[in-house]
């Protein structure tokens, strides 16, 4: 099996690192991207900040890697778009690659050759298949790193889509809208539009509505949180260790405190109705909303398990993710922020050399970090090379968020814990707090 590739699946920017991995170790490996171009899923967000520097947005053996070929290093205290990390780095890391990575090669399944999930025998002495539509590749181990961006989770509370949804897709959509694209800004300004969701992307979308309300009289915006209270959503703001991400949740409060955004909370959308002037959106508690043109659903993602059901995984229940990684990362009981390094250990399948890594190891879990991948990947090569020594090691220190918690605003928001204790929260905001509608 040593001479088989390891086929590592999506070239983002942790599959691409996989990749470096294994190069400088001195394995084969062949990376499957759906997509056309390296970064396919950080280029349909290509408009956004980062609020990661560039020196924690390059991996380290890629940087070894892409050093032999002259390539010079971004600023690493400067802070790309999504645009700028795929074509400064993600695209000459793929070119570097070579023909090792493949292009519009979308990966349908994987499974043990010419075993399904429920045969035993000899699972651990043939390898795996990696299905394309119209080809199978043989694969020593498989490296998944397919991300979570083309699983939106959707607007309905219940994790479901609400009754409409579907119908109204037209004026729903599921990614931060670029407002510089002359296009898209026409479509939002002098509107009312709702923000469904409490992460980063919905703080981001937030900013950029405030500065469209201001701009363009009319424009009216709505943030729904299904949670009981705001609470700590708009992070750990100082006490962050990322500053940038510490300041954008502090300019979304500033946003909400200049009166631009109107809050709900506790609204747990149950309908989508069409009406003569837009969307109403119906509560599960019964709340109806003033109709809206457009609604912006930003309630995280999931990841797509459906090509994997012929392989053996033991993921949590709750998040989807490799069962040992899971209580590092739940939000329900995340404290602080921090995530302990982790890699093979954690990330070891029942199936003999399949690796679930990068944004999709973490399920529905929010706030990855892409140097968690890297560290994630850098462990798993080791292991797939039979280095155990450095698959154990820890080389990374992550960065807190300055927020504490979990998710216990969601039900009682007078008993959930208040602020941070790691430092003091962002200060939550009154002005602006709409109240439920009847
Ligand atoms: C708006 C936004 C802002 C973010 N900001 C930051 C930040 O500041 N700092 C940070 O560290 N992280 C940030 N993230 C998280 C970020 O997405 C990850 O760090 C990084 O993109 C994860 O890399 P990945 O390689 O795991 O997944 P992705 O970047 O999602 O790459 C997965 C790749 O797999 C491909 N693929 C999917 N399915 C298949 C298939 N079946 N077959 C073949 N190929 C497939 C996709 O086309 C894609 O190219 C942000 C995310 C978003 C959405």
């Amino acid at each position: 099996m040593a001479e088989l590739p390891v086929v590592v699946v999506g070239a983002g920017p942790v599959g691409l690192a996989a990749a470096a991995h294994l190069v400088e170790r001195g394995s084969t490996p062949l990376v499957l991207e759906a997509g056309e171009q390296a970064g396919a899923a950080v280029r349909q967000w290509h408009h956004v900040r980062l609020f990661s520097r560039w020196a924690e947005l390059v991996d380290p053996a890629a940087e070894r890697l892409l050093a032999s070929t002259g390539w010079q290093a971004p600023d690493p205290d400067g802070h790309p778009t999504g645009q700028e990390w795929a074509t400064r780095y993600l695209q000459p890391l793929a070119e570097v690659l070579g023909d090792r990575v493949r292009f519009g090669a979308r990966v349908v399944g994987v499974a043990r050759r010419g075993r399904d999930r429920v045969v035993d025998a000899g699972r651990d002495r043939v390898p795996l298949t990696v299905h394309l539509a119209d080809e199978r590749i043989t694969a020593r181990a498989v490296v998944d790193a397919s991300g979570t961006w083309s699983g939106p989770n959707p607007l309905g509370g219940d994790g479901l889509p609400a009754i409409g949804e579907r119908a109204a897709a037209a004026r729903i959509g599921y990614r931060v809208p670029d407002l510089d694209d002359p296009a898209v800004r026409s479509r939002f300004a002098g509107e009312r539009i709702a923000v469904a969701g409490s992460g980063h992307s919905a703080l981001t979308a937030l900013v950029a509505f405030a500065e469209l309300a201001a701009a363009e009289p009319g424009t009216h915006v709505t943030w729904l949180l299904r949670r009981g209270r705001l609470g700590d959503t708009f992070g750990g703001g100082d006490a962050d260790q990322l500053p940038a991400r510490g300041a954008l949740g502090r300019r979304a409060a500033a946003a909400v405190e200049a009166g631009h955004v109107r809050i709900v909370t506790g609204f747990r959308t149950r309908a989508v109705e069409a009406a003569a002037d837009g969307l109403v959106l119906v509560a599960d508690d019964g709340r109806r909303l003033d109709p809206v043109a457009e609604v912006v659903a930003l309630t995280g993602f999931r990841p797509d398990l459906s090509w994997l059901s012929e392989v053996r995984l033991d993921l949590d229940p709750v998040l989807q993710a490799p069962r040992a990684l899971a209580p590092l990362i739940d939000p329900n009981v995340h404290s602080c922020g921090t995530v302990s390094p982790h890699g093979a250990r954690e990330l070891t399948q029942p199936e003999p050399g399949v690796f679930l890594v990068g944004m999709k190891s973490y399920g529905r879990a929010p706030t990855f970090l892409a140097m968690t991948g890297y560290e994630q990947v850098r462990s798993v090569v080791a292991a797939i090379d039979g280095d155990q020594a450095a698959a154990g090691r820890v080389e990374l220190v992550l960065p807190e968020t300055g927020v504490c918690g979990g998710a216990g605003v969601f039900d009682d928001p007078a008993g959930a814990a208040d602020g941070g204790c790691c430092g003091a929260p962002v200060e939550p905001v009154a002005v602006g707090v709409g109240r439920p509608q009847d």
